[in-house]
């Protein structure tokens, strides 16, 4: 077993808070929410990050976006619009090394958030 905090969430060892699931995914709120509207979409299966979904299962990448429209709408963002962002690796600003796709809004986004 990978000691990965999102697969830990997903194994219910770690509580959250889950506002969606499906068969390929969770979507939890952001413990330090930067928006209103902060959720994490996660899919079950453990990928580092995008580039590895990508690669190893691209039909799954695009239902992930789909659940990213689903969470958008049970919020109450999706009319006045929101923001999906997935950070990959240094760059990128990726802390925890378990795909997640972050949905936000109930504000005006600016600059980089999340
Ligand atoms: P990243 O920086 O990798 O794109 O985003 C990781 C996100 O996971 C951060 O926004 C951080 O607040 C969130 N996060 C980290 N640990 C936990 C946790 O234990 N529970 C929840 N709900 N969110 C977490
Ligand atoms: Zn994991």
């Amino acid at each position: 077993m990978c000691d990965c905090i999102f697969c830990k969430i997903i194994a219910g060892e770690i509580p959250s808070t889950i506002v969606y699931e499906d068969a390929d995914c969770i979507a939890i709120r952001d413990i330090n929410p930067q928006a209103p509207t902060h959720v994490l979409v996660i899919p079950r299966a453990h990928y580092a990050n995008l580039t590895e979904a990508a690669a190893a299962d691209p039909a799954l990448v695009g239902r992930l976006m789909r659940a990213c429209t689903e969470v958008a709408k049970r919020e109450g963002v999706s009319e006045d619009g929101y923001r999906v962002v997935t950070n990959i690796g240094v760059n990128g600003a990726q802390s925890v090394q378990h795909l997640h796709l972050h949905v936000l809004g109930g504000v005006k986004l600016t600059e980089r958030m999340a």
